[in-house]
């Protein structure tokens, strides 16, 4: 309400901009929870973000609102993610008459199939979920920084600098999750999980993830597919079950239940949680998945 009003009365500008110094004076919009940490690790108090889908929420089929039309209206940037995971941003930014730089932070990623016979594929033939391989994750800031960078000159030394802090941390990260993970015996590697999120992580770290048809869809799996998946679980001694944050949890407890497997938690893959949570940035959703992947993989606890 207050900004329709100034921004109706050009005399009362200078109230919005210092209003808007004091949160970053660049309006960048990110399309989900994980780009919007990106950015604010890269952007630091130079820009001023919104994030269209939170924190906690499924950005496969998220429904913008008219107050997202208006953020997108009125960014200097915007960041999607790509590869078909917010299709619904590129309707946004033409509904809103956004004619302003898109960056697409998969960018020069090469993406993985879906192996859509097998588990959900959210409606796309590449996985969008480049996010889980920490060395896409530097490519993500690469791409992010370069894009802030053109589309606000005058902050491009500090995109920079911040930029590579954040990267040299990525690559710590992902050389500590690779040891983590090799504390864990071969065979053992193996996960369940409730939907099919991470197939990069799979890829980059060497470890098996199940996201078995109907679990990770709203319709309940047939007795027979149950069954499979319980002589599966039985038969190769999988202990390592999990929930996702922003997924159904029915089938899967259901699942666990029946095979006397307990559910080990819940893991962050395409959402971040709120700020008091387990997950709140992307550096912190690695550490807490692995933290219940490793002892779980292991049969611990
Ligand atoms: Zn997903």
């Amino acid at each position: 309400m207050q900004r329709r009003h100034l921004l109706a009365l050009p005399l009362a500008m200078p109230f919005l901009s210092r209003a808007a110094q004091a949160q970053g004076t660049v309006p960048v919009v990110a399309s989900f929870s994980i780009l919007g940490d990106m950015v604010r690790q890269i952007g630091g108090e130079r820009v001023a973000l919104r994030v269209i889908a939170g924190p906690d929420v499924d950005a496969h089929s998220f429904q913008p609102r008219p107050a997202d039309a208006e953020a997108v209206r009125g960014a200097r940037l915007v960041v999607r993610n790509g590869l078909g995971f917010d299709a619904w941003l590129d309707r946004l930014v033409r509904s809103a008459g956004y004619r302003g730089p898109v960056a697409t932070a998969s960018e020069g990623i090469t993406p993985r199939a879906l192996e859509d016979s097998h588990g959900h594929n959210h409606g796309h033939a590449q996985d969008p979920h480049a996010w889980q391989d920490l060395r896409h994750g530097q490519s993500y800031v690469r791409t992010i920084a370069a894009a802030l960078a053109a589309a606000d000159p005058e902050g491009a030394e500090g995109y920079r600098m911040r930029a590579e802090a954040y990267l040299a941390r990525l690559a710590a990260l992902d050389g500590w999750v690779r040891q983590q993970i090799a504390t864990v015996p071969e065979p053992r590697r193996q996960v369940v999980t409730s939907h099919d999120a991470f197939g990069y992580f799979a890829a980059a770290y060497g470890v098996r993830f199940l996201a078995p048809q109907g679990i990770s869809t709203d319709s309940e799996p047939s007795a027979a597919e149950v069954a499979r998946l319980i002589r599966l679980l039985k038969r190769q001694n999988i202990t390592a079950l999990f929930l996702e944050n922003m997924a159904n949890p029915a089938t899967l407890r259901r699942l666990a239940a029946e095979a006397g497997v307990t559910v080990r938690g819940q893991l962050y893959a395409d959402a971040l949680s709120r700020p008091d949570g387990p997950a709140p940035d992307y550096e912190a959703m690695f550490r807490h998945n692995l933290g219940l992947l490793v002892p779980a993989m292991k049969g611990e606890g």
